[in-house]
């Protein structure tokens, strides 16, 4: 699960961590009314940021052309202006697709006087079974394209991930920014409270993208989040029911939100052949096989081991509600599962949708006769498949034509 910006400062700040002063709204009331209150604490300049779960806003242009997701605003009728030209208004970045976000949130805070930006970010190294940390002075710029033109910009430092971050770690980091003084100080604090709010809040990644080095009102430096990414693993959120809280199913796929109220594992794709699979293996070697024969998957779907009719039922709408798919592939190995479930599901989501597009249904395993019986004298027009490969030939020539 991912949350916005002006959440994942919300975690940051709850952990030590210096994020610049700001509060969120959702209209353009209460847009003026933050505003009126950052300026009357002393702030000469605010920004306001659109929250949206893509990055690249600030280089953004709204549909109705308005350009730029991030704006600086010297007044609260510039804040109010500009908050009209975002709220429920579409944005487009180079992250969203063409079709971009509805912005539903603003962040609304302190501008900061920016000296120099860094990057630094906490994830899973896969490959060492431990965390990273990532840290570079090539702040604010796109880290994929770092890494790819200057690798050696980027610092790494894998944590043990039974002791934590050591306050050495953490020193060793700020040094490789270059970093001195009272700043370098600041940052060793920042550094150990963004790993914490990654090991506590069961993140898959903390992403601080400009870290920033900030002229203070008394002229003094100091270090700051001025842009936050966080993303949860799905797998720990029943222990963080704040966090829970702060999902945004705006940001999500409808289909896919649907899905996960029957616990289904279901990924939307581009292709235009769905598929209904049990197990994720065999729901990826379908997806291999569709490729392979010259067909292209719609959707990831695994219904699980033992999955009951119900979810089987809604997991077959699902498919059926999506305009891009033209061909359905059931393919169904019934170890635990009773096929005669599957194809009950089937048959019962048909009754109140129709079925107006080929379906080729593969079928093997546990109660595999009771299932195919079903199927056939519920009078449903498909075409079975005797071997995954067959089946998989078979879709793709109904498809294409
Ligand atoms: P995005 O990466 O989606 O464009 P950012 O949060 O990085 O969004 O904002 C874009 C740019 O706007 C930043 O690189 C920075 O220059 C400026 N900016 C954002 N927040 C602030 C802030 N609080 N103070 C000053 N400048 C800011």
């Amino acid at each position: 699960m991912n949350i916005h910006e002006y959440q994942a400062k919300q975690l940051l700040k709850q952990y030590g961590v210096a994020v610049p002063p700001g509060e969120s709204c959702q209209t353009i009331t209460e847009a003026k009314a933050i505003a009126e209150k950052l300026f009357a604490a002393g702030q000469t300049l605010l920004v306001v940021k659109s929250q949206i779960h893509a990055g690249g806003r600030g280089k953004g242009t709204f549909t109705h052309g308005f350009q730029g997701g991030v704006k600086l605003v010297k007044s609260v009728e510039e804040a109010v202006h500009v908050a009209g030209n975002m709220l429920s208004k579409t944005l487009v970045t180079k992250q969203t697709g063409p079709e971009g976000r509805v912005v539903g949130t603003l962040l609304i805070a302190g501008a900061e006087k920016i000296k120099r930006e860094f990057y630094l970010a906490v994830l899973l190294d896969r490959a060492n079974s431990r965390p990273l940390v990532m840290a570079s002075t090539e702040g604010g710029m796109d880290i994929e394209e770092v890494a790819a033109k200057t690798p050696e910009k980027i610092f790494k430092e894998h944590i043990d991930p039974a002791v934590g971050l050591m306050p050495y770690q953490a020193r060793k980091i700020a040094a490789a920014l270059g970093l001195k003084g009272d700043v370098f100080n600041q940052a060793c604090k920042l550094i150990a409270g963004v790993y914490k709010t990654w090991w506590e809040c069961d993140a898959s990644m903390v992403e601080i993208n400009p870290l920033a080095i900030v002229e203070t009102a008394d002229g003094k430096e100091a270090i700051m989040c001025v842009d936050a990414k966080i993303g949860l693993d799905d797998n720990a959120l029943y222990r963080h029911p704040n966090i829970v809280a702060m999902r945004d199913l705006a940001e999500e796929s409808p289909l896919e939100v649907e899905a996960s109220k029957f616990s289904l594992n279901y990924i939307k794709l581009d292709g235009n052949i769905a598929c209904l699979v049990n197990g994720a293996g065999l729901a990826m070697s379908t997806m291999d096989i569709i490729q392979h024969f010259g067909g292209s998957p719609a959707n990831f779907l695994d219904v699980g081991g033992g999955a009951s009719k119900d979810q089987v039922a809604a997991a077959f709408r699902i498919i059926l509600s999506d305009p891009s798919v033209k061909g359905i592939l059931v393919n169904i190995f019934g170890g635990i599962m009773d096929c005669n479930v599957i194809a009950t599901g089937i048959v019962e989501a048909v009754k109140e949708t129709g079925l107006s597009i080929p379906l080729v249904v593969r079928l093997e395993g546990n109660n595999v006769a009771a299932g195919r019986n079903t199927l056939a004298e519920s009078g449903l027009k498909l075409t079975s498949g005797d071997s995954m490969a067959d089946a998989a030939r078979k879709v793709v020539a109904a498809v294409n034509g």
